[in-house]
């Protein structure tokens, strides 16, 4: 079978960072904790795990040791606990995730009503939303009623939404009345060659594989973004997902991978496809 990769997948340099510190971190030390699973992927988590790193869900199960914050970020609540508790705080939050929170209290300050297009329930959003005073998060265009009474909106976007999605959103905001809408463009351009490569390849191919944890949500919407461009997109956790009768007819597989899909999985996929 031919095979070919996306020119941009898989390792995000945020995750790359945050994967090379806990495997720093938890060299020689007794208690190394992430608070929340350090990326989207189980096996990553396990492989950690049986090196000693340990996750929590809420700084309420920590008191001494050390806490790695994952790349999505704390919110201060979280960070100021932490502090509280006396315990060592190895800080992986991505640069680009810092930069939308520092961001959103920058708009905060200048007194606009912050607003963050992205989902509610991603770590990511939750850090920000807790990382400045009276976040509003918007999901989508029914969660823009909400927003009537403020005058002033300063808006963000969640670092691994889509340009178009973004831009819709952006869309819908600029026809509602506010007098003044300061908007800055806090996507990641990781995410968005991922995406890009990812459509130039689904239309290359007959079949196209979406690689990463079930969980991960950039992993999720790039196979979403591939299943609009090529209807046979699938979305797989690792090689021994893959049913070999949907390759049937099929002679150029394109595969992809989430920023959270380790270097290994991707190489293991694309040499035994190739096989084929
Ligand atoms: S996807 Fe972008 S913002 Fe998120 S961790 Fe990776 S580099 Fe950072």
């Amino acid at each position: 079978m031919e095979v070919l990769v996306a020119e941009k997948c898989g390792f995000c340099p945020g995750v790359r960072n945050a994967i090379t510190l806990a495997k720093k971190t938890i060299q020689g030390k007794k208690e190394v904790h992430s608070l929340g699973p350090i990326i989207h992927n189980e096996e990553v988590v396990r492989q950690l795990a049986q090196a000693g790193l340990k996750t929590i869900d809420s700084v309420d199960q920590i008191s001494t040791g050390t806490v790695l914050i994952r790349s999505h970020g704390a919110t201060q609540k979280e960070l100021q606990a932490l502090e509280k508790k006396g315990v060592n705080i190895v800080d992986a939050t991505c640069v680009l995730v810092k930069r939308v929170q520092k961001i959103a209290r920058v708009l905060h300050e200048e007194g606009y009503k912050v607003v963050i297009i992205g989902d509610k329930n991603h770590p990511e959003v939750k850090a920000v939303v807790g990382s400045a005073p009276d976040v509003e998060v918007v999901g989508d265009e029914s969660d823009l009623d909400k927003l009537s009474k403020y005058k002033k909106l300063g808006v963000i976007c969640q670092t691994t939404q889509s340009p178009d999605f973004f831009a819709n959103m952006i869309g819908h905001i600029g026809r509602l009345e506010f007098s003044e809408i300061k908007i800055i463009n806090t996507l990641c351009r990781e995410t968005m060659s991922r995406q890009e490569a990812a459509v130039k390849l689904c239309r290359q191919v007959d079949i196209m594989f979406v690689l990463g944890g079930l969980h991960s949500a950039n992993t999720r919407k790039l196979a979403e973004l591939c299943k609009k461009h090529n209807s046979q997109t699938w979305h797989l956790q690792n090689w021994d997902e893959l049913d070999i009768s949907i390759l049937s007819g099929k002679r150029i597989a394109g595969v992809t991978a989430g920023a959270s899909t380790p270097d290994e999985v991707i190489k293991e996929f694309v040499d035994k496809l190739r096989q084929i």
